[in-house]
């Protein structure tokens, strides 16, 4: 007498098995190597050395290069409608360019200097005193945290030379 509930269903048990692989490699093959393993490029970021498309609402489109192996901002404010709006955009166009010559003019991710971490704190201190009274604080120690071991992104304008 066929009994099916006391029967093994090798089938459908080995389809579970590869689902369970299947889901467990996604789950946790994916995000690990992202985070800890090298890109394909040899990199820790996947954006290290890319050229990314930025487009706003407004209109404004432009294509910034990341000159080195660390984060860039998803979102940021817009040059030309000054609105918190300039996304990165066009994922798939991301293009690995380990050896692009910008051009004068084109914004370019560089490492933030403790210098300019300086002037960020400093800035931002002096936003927070327009409004309250600014407690008592280590600045050193704001700098710091803006500066991030120098892996925070600051965004140039190439080839620019201020005026002195
Ligand atoms: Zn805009």
């Amino acid at each position: 007498m066929v009994q099916p509930y006391k029967q093994r269903q090798p089938g459908s048990r080995e389809q579970r098995r590869a689902d369970e692989r299947a889901a467990a490699k996604q789950k946790g093959a994916e995000p690990i190597k992202a985070a800890t393993l090298a890109t394909p490029n040899g990199h820790q970021h996947s954006e290290a050395f890319c050229l990314m498309w930025y487009a706003c609402a407004c209109g404004h489109r432009e294509r910034i290069w990341n000159s080195r192996d660390g984060v860039t901002p998803f979102g940021f404010v817009c040059p030309s409608c000054k609105e918190p709006k300039l996304q990165h955009v066009d994922w798939r166009e991301d293009s690995y360019a380990p050896n692009h010559q910008p051009s004068s003019g084109q914004r370019v991710w560089v490492d933030l200097t403790r210098e300019r971490a300086r002037t960020i704190a400093q800035r931002t201190i002096d936003q927070v005193a327009k409004s309250q009274q600014v407690p008592a604080h280590d600045f050193e120690r704001i700098v710091d945290t803006v500066f991030n071991n120098g892996t925070a992104p600051d965004l140039v304008i190439w080839g620019y030379v201020e005026a002195s």
